[in-house]
């Protein structure tokens, strides 16, 4: 690794969560970062240079929003040049949608931009929040062996692994190891030493200006099959009014009933314009649509193959392809594209 004499610059955006708490007489209460030190005294033995923001008004990440990603990604786009590098401390129920969200607001990224947070709050005796602080802290300050930043995406880091933002998934709400990328090798690896999985960094070819974006449109919805749906709630949920997308949530391979009046709704609501995304239920592996007849007759009714998207990263592609001013049938072209890593193309 490449030494430099100049100490890391870092940018803490602390959106609110567990993270940042400590016990008060009245309970558990978000602290005032900018006496981080105070809270966190470890954190000055890195030898960094750390200045911090907040949110108003800490968030308990459930009430996370489109317009709550906007302030995260101005708050990183107007300093984008003054560091090196960005932490986000974010509670980890949503955790994953906003590591999602951000990878595709934060176009041409070409700094780290990790995100953490933890299952016990700082001011907790026993805690995993120092730890993961202290741990995204030096990730977001490493460099390669160029001096170039190392992670040059937005990723989770998170007890012991750095994941890609836009393939993690939280898949336990009591382990302290609470985020998985389940169909993209981990990035790193956080024990006595952090080690990078360097082959499966995110690096750009080409030098272009960070270009940040503002308008994700939430006008979609996810529709989970089960056996035993109805036909009532199938097209009740694909008529509803100002629906541009919906996130097709399929069984195994990305299948699903073949039953006529379930195809049948499905075709009409892609004629009418409606965009659906297929993205399996199963956490590992993804949808083939034409490996079953299952899967094909989705193909044919209009379907566009999310292959092994998470539904956080599918969710939040449409919200951004949608809100680009692209055709429908743009939209569907890039869905079946990967953007910024998000999925597996064969
Ligand atoms: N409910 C909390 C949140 O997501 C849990 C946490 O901080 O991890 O904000």
């Amino acid at each position: 690794m490449a030494q430099t004499t100049a100490k890391p610059r870092i940018l803490i955006i602390y959106t609110g969560g567990t993270i940042g708490m400590v016990e008060t007489a009245d309970g558990l209460q978000p602290f005032d970062f900018s006496h981080l030190m105070d809270n966190v005294p470890k954190v000055g033995n890195l030898g960094y240079d750390i200045e911090s923001v907040q949110f108003p008004n800490p968030i308990d990440s459930s009430n996370m929003n489109p317009t709550y990603w906007g302030q995260i990604v101005k708050d990183i786009a107007d300093r984008y040049d003054e560091f090196d590098g960005f932490v986000v401390l974010h509670g980890t129920d949503t955790m994953a949608y906003t590591a999602s969200a951000l990878a595709f607001m934060l176009r041409n990224l070409r700094k780290p931009v990790v995100i953490t947070g933890s299952q016990l709050p700082i001011g907790d005796t026993r805690e995993d929040g120092t730890e993961n602080l202290i741990s995204a802290l030096q990730v977001a300050a490493a460099k390669d062996e160029n001096g170039d930043p190392m992670i040059q995406e937005v990723v989770i880091s998170f007890q012991d692994y750095i994941t890609r933002g836009c393939r993690s998934t939280k898949f336990t709400s009591t382990g302290f190891h609470a985020f998985k990328s389940f169909n993209y090798p981990v990035l790193g690896t956080i024990d006595l030493h952090i080690d990078y999985a360097q082959p499966y960094l995110m690096r750009h070819d080409e030098q272009l200006p960070l270009q940040p974006f503002y308008n994700m449109d939430p006008n979609i919805q996810v529709l989970w099959l089960y056996p035993g749906i109805t036909e009532e709630v199938v097209k009740a949920q694909l008529s509803i009014p100002g629906t541009k997308a919906v996130v097709l949530r399929t069984f195994g391979a990305g299948n699903a009933p073949t039953e006529k009046w379930f195809l049948d709704a499905l075709s009409e609501a892609v004629s009418r314009g409606l965009i659906i995304y297929n993205v399996t239920q199963c956490l590992n592996g993804g949808d083939e649509q034409k490996r079953y007849y299952t899967g094909d007759m989705l193909a044919k009714a209009g379907v566009v193959s999310g292959y092994d998207i998470t539904v956080e990263a599918a969710v939040t592609k449409l919200m951004y392809l949608l809100g680009s001013g692209l055709s429908t049938d743009e939209v569907k072209q890039y869905l079946g594209t990967s953007i910024v890593g998000e999925m597996t193309v064969d």
